[in-house]
């Protein structure tokens, strides 16, 4: 493996493939470092019916497998491990895999973001058959069943109102009896007649063998349990994005996502107009690394491209 490339992108998720297809495409033999969790969130999916270009749907490891392939074909070399550390302070970029160091005359950083989940054996292993990390994605899978949401922010109780347009009725659980989110998302979620409110409630195990038929809950005054029967649980308990590798190096926001484009304050001509630039010249950031609001697979996809097109321009103006 050579260890000098014009870019390397580090993460394989939709944002990281598709950047590595447009940078192959423009003849840059991009370098993904792809992880030991290749493939990024749609690997801990079934089916995927909102990517557009499938009509019947497809199951998110298949399509991650058709990106990877897709970005091959092309001249883009893969490395199945985790990135130890980067460089970033002077040209050319290092990025250590271990003892192995690679260096880049730009960077892609589309290591995404992980949810949140509670930690239960159950939970993992009925991921993708009726415990999910997004309502949008799954939602409607559930078309007049009972569905329970775990969580009390305002992704909780987005996801729970959202929820309501499929389900039979949404209870939205959470482990305190006062809702985190914002007054206005909660008076919505209060005054839906859709949704029941688990307060004080704690999910102890997710039951169901291939799939999900119901929840314990444990109340966190009284230690009581019981049973909750629901097709589904849509676990919202926040995401954590993938930056620790970029602390101090990269400009992050309060809550550690990655800044982009017009959120930075300083300015790299000529590329100040990027819109996936980072707060280091020659470094772009895409996908949910940098998004906490879209999270989609499509979205990290577009900005993936937006981060490639971005990388070819500016390697262009660097003249390399
Ligand atoms: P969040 O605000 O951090 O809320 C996480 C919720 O999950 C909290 O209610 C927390 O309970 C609960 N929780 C955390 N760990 C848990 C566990 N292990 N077991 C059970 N419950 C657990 O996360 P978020 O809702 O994803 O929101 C993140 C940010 O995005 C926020 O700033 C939010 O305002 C923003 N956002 C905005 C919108 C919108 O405006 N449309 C939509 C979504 C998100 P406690 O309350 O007890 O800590």
């Amino acid at each position: 493996m050579k260890s000098h490339h014009s870019v390397i992108i580090i993460g394989s998720g939709p944002s990281g493939l598709t950047a590595a297809l447009y940078t192959a495409r423009a003849n840059l033999a991009p370098l993904v470092i792809e992880g030991f969790e290749a493939g990024g969130q749609l690997m801990l999916t079934t089916d995927v019916e909102n990517y557009p270009g499938f009509v019947d749907g497809i199951l998110g490891p298949e399509l991650m497998d058709t990106f990877r392939k897709q970005a091959q074909r092309f001249g883009s070399t893969f490395i199945t491990e985790d990135v130890s550390e980067v460089d970033f302070d002077s040209r050319p970029f290092k990025v250590f895999v271990g003892e192995d160091l690679y260096t880049a005359d730009s960077v892609i950083v589309s290591t995404g973001a992980t949810a949140k989940t509670l930690g239960l054996a159950s939970e993992s292993r009925l991921m993708g058959r009726g415990v999910s990390t997004c309502a949008t994605c799954d939602g409607a899978f559930f078309r007049d069943q009972p569905l329970a949401v775990v969580g009390g922010g305002d992704s909780a109780v987005e996801e729970a109102t959202f929820l309501t347009r499929f389900a039979s009725n949404v209870t939205l659980v959470h482990r305190r009896d006062q809702l985190r989110a914002s007054k206005i998302m909660q008076d919505r979620a209060l005054s839906n007649p859709k949704i029941d409110f688990a307060w004080n409630k704690v999910v102890t195990d997710v039951r169901g063998d291939d799939k999900v038929s119901a929840l314990e809950l444990e109340d966190s005054v009284t230690g009581e349990k019981k049973e909750l029967d629901v097709a589904g649980l849509f676990v919202a308990i926040g995401h954590i994005p993938n930056t620790s590798l970029f602390e101090g190096k990269l400009e992050l926001d309060p809550t550690g996502y990655l800044l982009v484009g017009h959120d930075l304050t300083n300015d790299w001509s000529p590329g100040s107009q990027l819109a996936t630039r980072t707060s280091v010249e020659g470094v772009f950031g895409a996908g949910d690394v940098a998004d906490h609001v879209y999270r989609q697979a499509v979205t990290a996809a577009g900005t993936g491209c937006m981060a490639a097109m971005d990388a070819e321009r500016w390697l262009e103006i660097q003249g390399h």
